[in-house]
């Protein structure tokens, strides 16, 4: 059937709450695959907090994405991709007056204010991400071209501390910017810098500090399909693996919905490489631990039992291994699955309400 994500709405609400109410001018971030939400979910959640915490920006991150948060937030979009004429000259959302764009050179600025006259802009400085951005000795030509339509500057940062230099160089340097837009500093850093410029706006662009904060909020949970008894030496999958003896477990979630894909990897230290490279030779020896576990009725998800893929998963369902001597589930019982939300697809997304609350 479903690998469903469930999310506590009380607590998780709660969370958002806090977090809007921590960091002023927050400009809530919902792009790509919504967080794990999915972007229609995030943008009706971030029309709710339009209405009773004053987000009145939203960020997205594609000129596409724009057209479907205009239908479903009333307040302004901005789009982090800059302008592109050859790219995005055609497109018809670029008129929408709710639309913010993100600028990088004086040429695209002009270009688009001969299509929108008063198209409204936030001009990107190139910062140590490399991503986009204008360099910081073309930036003066990219804020006069923006002219009356320039509400503010905009910095993206790597991720990690330590961003007040880089940030302090621009506020001081372009002193007539009176709101910044920033990604990736952190509350202290926002601190310490309206500290120092107390007459600037600072606003910060948070994604998964926002949907993804409180993970206690969020769970998945993927239906049993199928369950077996199996022999020491019994084959299954395409692939005709060999298991020992115990349990066959066919359950909801595959690569459609990302389960078991790594994102290219971010291995940072020393800890994280010894497991990658543990994993690997298990991996190399055809043994996977699986994203799923299996938790007794009412046991604590932390001592739920991890599985191992009887072979890697297919598109919708995977198959794993429960060994002997544990307890196999029943068909239609779930088993919880961990998984990185910012590559995951659920079938369905449950929010639960104060009164269904368990
Ligand atoms: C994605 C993105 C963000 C949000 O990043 P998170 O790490 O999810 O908070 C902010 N700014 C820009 C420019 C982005 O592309």
């Amino acid at each position: 059937m479903s690998i469903v994500l469930h999310v506590d709405g009380p607590r998780w609400r709660a969370h958002l709450d806090r977090t809007l109410a921590t960091q002023t001018g927050l400009v809530p971030v919902v792009k790509g695959n919504g967080y794990g939400f999915g972007s229609g979910l995030l943008t009706a959640e971030s029309e709710r907090l339009a209405g009773h915490a004053g987000v009145d920006l939203l960020a997205v991150g594609t000129y596409r994405e724009a057209t479907a948060a205009l239908a479903g937030f009333s307040a302004d979009v901005l789009v982090l991709e800059p302008y592109r004429p050859s790219l995005h000259g055609g497109l018809a959302v670029l008129a929408e007056p709710a639309l913010v764009h993100t600028v990088t050179a004086s040429a695209d600025v002009h270009d688009l204010h001969t299509r929108v006259p008063n198209a409204r802009v936030v001009a990107e400085g190139l910062t140590s991400m490399n991503r986009h951005g204008a360099h910081v000795d073309d930036y003066a030509d990219l804020l006069a071209a923006a002219g009356a339509g320039l509400l503010g500057g905009t910095l993206h940062l790597p991720l990690g501390s330590g961003h007040l230099t880089e940030v302090s160089e621009w506020l001081t340097q372009f002193p007539a910017i009176g709101t910044w837009l920033l990604s990736h500093v952190s509350s202290a850093e926002l601190g310490r810098l309206r500290t120092a410029y107390p007459g600037v706006t600072l606003r910060p662009r948070v994604g998964t500090a926002l949907w993804l904060g409180e993970p206690t909020a969020l769970t998945v949970r993927a239906d049993v399909l199928d369950v077996r008894p199996v022999a020491s030496g019994n084959r299954a999958g395409y692939r005709g693996r060999s298991m020992g003896a115990g349990h066959l477990v066919v359950v909801s979630g595959g690569t459609a919905h990302g389960v078991a894909m790594d994102s290219p990897s971010s291995v940072a230290t020393l800890r994280q490489r010894a497991i990658v490279l543990a994993e690997g030779a298990l991996e190399a020896a055809g043994r996977v631990r699986s994203p799923f576990s299996l938790r007794h009725s009412g046991g604590d998800p932390d001592a739920a039992a991890p599985l191992w893929f009887v072979e890697p998963p297919h598109m919708q369902v995977s198959l794993v291994h429960v060994p002997r001597g544990t307890a196999p589930p029943a068909i239609g019982d779930q088993l919880d699955v961990r998984v990185r939300l910012t590559t995951f697809w659920a079938d369905d997304v449950v929010l639960s309400s104060p009164d269904s609350r368990h």
